[in-house]
């Protein structure tokens, strides 16, 4: 039978829905415009529709007037942003996923104790730049970005050195756990955080990817290209030995690649939203008269609150 499998988790984590949603509250709050500061989430078609409803994208809290009402994005920001904001007295609310938030508590943990603090991530992500930005070097502690095995052979601190673990929530799981191996065999006074860093969205979401790559032709993630997870989810696909298409939407899938398949799985990384999915399944389904299903169940049943004054 010819298919269109589609993965399961997949799309929007409870840290989207919750962004998406204090910036949807505060428009009807308050009104239009409401700035937010970087895309509040990694995903051209929320960004857009979001520009659609008044919201005004900006880089820096200098770009927002000082009676303007502002909102940090779900990747987290560092001290100097809120600092800053609170300076200028601006209304902000934060959007930032409490997951990245535990991490930020890791590394103000790990800085008061003085410790060493090693970040497993990708140099500029936001995501990365907020959570370096909650380092504080008063008790003489300092911060490394780790991106890869590499890195962290080369890593020159001394060997008995205090150290805290922290990582990025949206990295590979398998490289992830392979950097971890050559610092747990370098450093003998590392501390891990008790549970992993990675995200249970990025890895349910990881867990499924593996497992459609395997039952299909050719994978398509839906994601935009600056969404972590989302590269991430197109990486697994294709170290599965499967072809794997990045795309927002339908218009930017190549119908040459997919006119042998006989499967074509499906996901979308956390920052994607199921209307596009529904979309691309329905289109391709139409195209090549194909089946569609699902595959795996979708256990997650996890919610944050959101800020009181927007409930
Ligand atoms: S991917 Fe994970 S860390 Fe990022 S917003 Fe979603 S739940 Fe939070």
């Amino acid at each position: 039978m010819k298919e269109i499998i589609l993965a399961n988790p997949r799309g929007f984590c409870a840290g989207v829905d919750r962004a998406i949603d204090i910036v949807e509250k505060a428009i009807t709050k308050f009104g239009p415009p409401i700035y937010v500061r970087h895309e509040v989430v990694h995903n051209k078609l929320v960004v857009r529709s979001l520009e659609s409803k008044g919201v005004i994208f900006i880089d820096e809290l200098a770009e927002a007037p000082s009676d303007g009402i502002v909102i940090f994005s779900a990747h987290g920001v560092s001290n100097q942003v809120e600092d800053e904001a609170k300076s200028r007295n601006l209304k902000y609310f934060d959007a930032t996923c409490p997951l990245v938030s535990k991490v930020h508590h890791q590394v103000e943990r790990y800085s008061k104790l003085g410790k060493i603090v090693l970040l497993i991530g990708h140099e500029g992500h936001p995501e990365v730049e907020g959570t370096m930005g909650r380092h504080n070097a008063d008790h003489g502690s300092k911060i490394f970005l780790v991106q890869d095995k590499e890195e962290a052979e080369q890593l020159n601190i001394p060997l008995d050195s205090h150290i805290g673990l922290v990582t990025q929530t949206t990295l590979s799981l398998d490289d992830t756990k392979e950097i971890i191996e050559v610092l747990k065999k370098k450093f003998s006074n590392l501390e891990m955080p008790r549970n992993d860093d990675i995200c249970y969205a990025t890895q349910n979401r990881q867990d499924a990817v593996k497992q459609l790559a395997l039952e299909s032709d050719f994978v398509i993630v839906i994601g935009s290209k600056n969404s972590s997870n989302s590269n991430r989810l197109k990486e697994l696909a294709e170290r599965c030995g499967t072809k794997a298409l990045l795309v927002d939407e339908f218009q930017d899938i190549n119908l040459e690649l997919l006119k042998d398949c006989n499967s074509i799985g499906i996901t979308a990384g956390a920052s994607a939203p199921e209307e596009t999915v529904q979309e691309i399944a329905k289109n391709l389904g139409e195209l090549f008269n194909f089946e569609i299903r699902s595959m795996g169940e979708n256990k997650e049943n996890i919610f944050f609150k959101l800020p009181p004054e927007l409930r």
